[in-house]
């Protein structure tokens, strides 16, 4: 099935190419880095690394492309946001296949949940750039939203096609123009997204897609010159790292990074409804989600009886060949990854949490491919390092409380604030425990995703929020002008953005 993927970058032979203002060009250097797949461990493709000089004509190309795309009409960029998601879900089964062999996801796991809710952010940013208001009055004050400027975008490898689009769609709906720089472990499905980008007819320069890593390519995208806004999701190490190489030149700086969410318990939950999605969520991805609630905190009194729940939960889990129908959980992404999560499995172990199931090295049967045992650690106490650090793998720890006010301690006792979840009977109880929770996104009795709701963190997890409205504001600057009754009434548009759009059949 993978082999179709491999085939159609064959064929296309975008492989070795950089994106750059509306062509497939070559890159400066001749580096390259092998594609593993992490259920083989084998290199199944080579792409080409960018470097700074691609950096710098990329950015050029959206410079330049920015003047007339900025006071583009907004139903030209409509036109074009549709075109992109229509084409993103015409081409479904070629970007599932690229995720499950770039970062291991399981094929039915990609069909449903990854490549679906990537789309949904195209979608949430042309609805909402249709409705926006640009321009308010307050009093004789007109205030006028605009675009921010040129975007460098960084992505990191674990939902990778819905990362991309959480960016580049409120970017480009805003009127901004981007340089993406997707994860290096990650980049079949952004190579795709550039492919659905000069299909959707983009105007050049407008999007364009430079691969490479972090220290080279994301720091040359975060510190240059002419590149007004960087926004990194990823670790918390890359957003620090990525917002000093940005203060020289005083540039936005949006970070979504790390997260310990907790899933907090409360006294009156019935217990099969509260702990069976619980599971699930802090598994999903292979637990390779920032938000993923990995931090269940329970009454202590009741602890013997999530444990049993939770273990008959987990025993639904699949782990095996990502391109199986039957499997549920494919490996975790890379080598790193795997290294990681072993490492934290024995520190757990001899912290003295007791493990319940799963525990290092691969789970029974396999012998190559980054597989891990779905792992599961109770009585774990908040200071443990396997209750404080993003482990970012298949493991959960269980942590009791004795009181409710302990219970939000715990909750908030991290450096991280990014999610949380809270199951509890009582409604009205059950809010004012998310209240009380330092971070971004509170979840009461797992309500449906919704692709509306802001995302982003407090504390160490970062600055400022992606999707919906909010995530479509960060994009846009603030402008008031005073002194005149007659305040504008549209941004004017100069006759080159006229031109421009006519001849892009926008
Ligand atoms: P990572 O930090 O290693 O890499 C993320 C991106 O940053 C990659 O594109 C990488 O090349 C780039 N990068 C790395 N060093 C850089 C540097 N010095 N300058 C500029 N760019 C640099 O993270 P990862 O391993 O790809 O992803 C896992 C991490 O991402 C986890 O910590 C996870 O919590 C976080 N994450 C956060 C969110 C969120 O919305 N908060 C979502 C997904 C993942």
């Amino acid at each position: 099935m993978n082999a179709s993927v491999i085939e159609h970058f064959k064929r296309a032979g975008h492989l070795d190419r950089m994106f750059i203002g509306g062509e497939w060009v070559l890159p400066e250097t001749l580096a390259r880095v092998g594609v593993v797949d992490p259920s083989t461990e084998e290199t199944v493709a080579e792409i080409a690394l960018g470097s700074a000089r691609d950096v710098d004509a990329a950015v050029a190309q959206a410079r330049s492309a920015f003047t007339t795309w900025s006071v583009s009409p907004v139903q030209g960029r409509a036109l074009l946001l549709d075109r992109v998601h229509a084409l993103i879900l015409e081409r479904a089964e070629l970007f599932a296949q690229a995720i499950s062999l770039e970062m291991g996801a399981a094929i039915c796991f990609a069909r449903s949940t990854q490549v679906p809710s990537a789309a949904q952010h195209i979608r949430v940013a042309r609805d909402n750039l249709t409705r926006y208001p640009f321009i308010t009055h307050r009093g004789d004050m007109a205030i006028v939203r605009e675009a921010i400027g040129v975007c460098g975008l960084i992505t990191p490898w674990n939902w990778p096609l819905y990362q991309i689009t959480a960016k580049v769609g409120p970017a480009l709906a805003a009127g901004c123009t981007v340089v993406l720089k997707p994860s290096e472990l990650s980049p079949l499905s952004a190579l795709l997204f550039a492919e659905v980008m000069h299909d959707a007819g983009i105007p050049p320069g407008v999007f364009n897609l430079v691969n490479g890593n972090g220290p080279e390519v994301g720091a040359a995208l975060a510190s240059h010159p002419d590149v007004d806004m960087i926004s990194i999701t990823g670790s918390t190490r890359a957003g620090v790292l990525v917002a000093q190489a940005a203060a020289p030149t005083v540039k936005r700086v949006a970070q979504e990074l790390g997260g310990k969410s907790p899933n907090l318990i409360l006294p009156d939950a019935d217990l099969a409804r509260a702990v069976p999605p619980g599971i699930a969520a802090a598994f999903r991805n292979v637990g390779q989600s920032c938000s993923a609630p990995t931090r269940m905190i329970v009454p202590r009194e009741r602890l013997r009886e999530v444990e049993r729940i939770a273990l008959e939960a987990v025993s639904g889990i699949v782990v095996g060949d990502p391109r199986s129908q039957q499997t549920t959980h494919g490996p975790v992404a890379n080598r790193a990854q795997f290294n990681r999560v072993q490492e934290m499995i024995g520190i757990g172990i001899a912290e003295g949490a007791r493990l319940i199931c799963g525990g290092a090295g691969r789970p029974e049967g396999s012998s190559r491919g980054f597989y891990c045992r779905a792992t599961i650690f109770t009585s774990v106490q908040s200071h443990m390092q396997i209750a404080q650090e993003e482990i970012f793998g298949p493991v959960l720890a269980i942590i009791p409380y004795d009181s409710v006010d302990e219970a939000v301690e715990i909750a908030n006792d991290t450096v991280y604030g990014l999610g949380a979840h809270v199951q509890g009977h009582d409604l009205g109880a059950a809010r004012a425990i998310a209240a009380r929770i330092r971070c971004g996104q509170v979840h009461i009795n797992y309500p449906a995703w919704n692709p509306h709701a802001p995302f982003g963190g407090y504390k160490r997890s970062g600055n400022g929020r992606e999707y919906g409205l909010e995530g479509f504001e960060e994009y846009l600057e603030t402008k008031a002008i005073l002194g005149s009754q007659d305040a504008p009434a549209a941004p004017t548009r100069n006759p080159e953005s006229q031109a421009f759009d006519e001849s892009n059949g926008l």
